[in-house]
């Protein structure tokens, strides 16, 4: 601790940048060293180059602001760690500015693992530890807000850790294709290939984006290629599986597929409540067990929602007094649309109604057509009107497995673009349930 900063004033700063931009405080704040207060400037001292990036890029004015209020001076910070220069640290990632900046909160550490995520989490493991070798290509897929670019950074992370002279190029699939139609224009593609080719780990996020761009496609299979055969890691996100991205032609889907393709599916109950205790205790804040309950089980689609309340929460309780309670709870959640609930049962029996099915056959394992579609109508309106994962949902049909979910999800949505019938019946369907009758 400094000499020249009493104990209690550097308290004060840290409690005051609690206090007033809870959003940016994290645990290690508590490990920072206020090394030197000289010339109007305090030198902080953090653990490492990352915690230096994140308190430079997003908390310096917060924290000399905190340290005006304790010391009642005006003072400058200047955050800073031993033995590296945070520029070099820089450079690796921020190259042209294209490569998209790592957050120093999508670390393995702070992910939650459960039945949705177990398998993505240990393939990005095992690719962060033996890139190249476990399985290459990784793909992860699953819908908005469930943790892929998470995933994706965390092993961006353990890359650069492990090898910190390596070229890592992470990028967006939109960043790819827009070098590439530039290179094009301006007749520069043996630097576009040096680039993307010369890459030790190339990650893509949201390579859904290929989607009907032919060229960019074309391309990007060399790309692949090349990577592949030198066994240089690729990992790719997207937000359905490879043979769901609209016209992405058959040979990537077929080197998609080729190394493991991992689903993220939406959080059970018990992981939904692990996430929100995490980000709690992430961001220092005391939430009462009853209330991370009730944010659990009141947003139970995307984890991005669950970290909305939270801010939400934590910003009320904030013109409150800083109390956090389950009304205040309540308060927060109650300014989310009440979606209506509708469950997988009463799915069965409106679906099984309209088709004069027994509810046994729809749960059951025959697969005539008079009793597959149905239950394909079922699994359909299970994934539109409910939040459950998809293995929640096979569960409901003899414990089907999440690609068969997929699957009649997929064939219903095709068919009901073509055929008004169906479609006309799924809108009424719809609408018979939502009303509740
Ligand atoms: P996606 O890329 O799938 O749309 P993100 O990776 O951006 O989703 O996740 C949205 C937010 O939810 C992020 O802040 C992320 O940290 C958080 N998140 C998602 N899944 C988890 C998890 N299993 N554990 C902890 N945080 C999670
Ligand atoms: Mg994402």
């Amino acid at each position: 601790m400094a000499k020249l900063l009493a104990v209690s004033v550097w308290d004060d700063i840290l409690e005051h940048v609690r206090l007033h931009s809870p959003h940016l405080a994290r645990t290690w704040f508590f490990a920072l060293e206020p090394t030197e207060l000289a010339g109007g400037v305090l030198s902080i001292t953090a653990a490492n180059p990352p915690q230096v990036r994140y308190l430079n890029e997003h908390c310096r004015r917060t924290f000399a602001e905190a340290a005006q209020a304790a010391t009642g001076r005006l003072i400058s910070v200047r955050f800073e760690c031993e033995g590296q220069n945070e520029d070099d640290d820089m450079l690796a990632f921020e190259d042209d500015g294209s490569l998209l900046k790592l957050s120093d909160d999508y670390l393995f550490n702070n992910f939650i693992t459960g039945p949705c995520n177990r398998l993505a989490h240990a393939a990005a493991v095992a690719v962060a530890e033996s890139p190249g070798k476990a399985y290459n290509p990784l793909f992860i897929h699953g819908d908005v807000g469930l943790g892929k670019t998470h995933l994706l950074q965390a092993i961006c992370h353990e890359f650069k850790r492990r090898r910190s002279d390596a070229n890592i190029v992470y990028i967006s699939c939109e960043t790819f294709t827009n070098h590439f139609i530039q290179a094009v224009e301006r007749g520069a593609l043996h630097q576009f290939r040096y680039r993307y080719r010369h890459a030790d780990f190339l990650v893509i996020d949201d390579i859904q984006f290929l989607a009907e761009r032919e060229r960019s496609q074309e391309e990007f299979f060399h790309t692949f290629n090349t990577l592949y055969q030198s066994q240089r890691q690729i990992v790719l996100s997207a937000d359905c599986s490879p043979a769901e991205i609209p016209s992405l032609e058959e040979r990537l889907v077929s080197r998609f597929n080729s190394g493991l393709v991992a689903l993220v599916d939406r959080p059970c109950l018990e992981t939904r409540m692990a996430i929100v205790l995490a980000k709690t205790r992430l961001r220092c804040i005391d939430v009462p067990k009853d209330v991370i309950k009730a944010i659990a089980t009141h947003i139970d689609s995307n984890v991005r929602e669950l970290e909305g309340t939270l801010a939400k929460l934590t910003l009320l309780s904030q013109t409150r007094g800083g109390h956090i309670d389950i009304d205040l709870a309540m308060e927060a959640l109650g300014v989310c649309a009440p979606k209506p609930i509708i469950s997988i049962p009463e799915i069965l029996n409106t679906v099984s109604k309209r088709h004069n099915l027994r509810l046994s056959d729809l749960q059951g394992k025959k697969r005539t057509k008079s009793i597959a579609f149905p239950r394909q109508v079922c699994m359909y309106l299970a994934r539109e009107l409910t939040n459950l994962s998809l293995e929640e949902i096979g569960g409901y049909f003899g414990g089907r497995d999440h690609t068969t979910v997929i699957h009649g999800h997929r064939l219903i949505t095709k068919r009901r673009q073509v055929d008004p019938e169906l479609d006309l019946e799924l809108q009424n369907l719809q609408t018979t349930l939502k009303n509740g009758s």
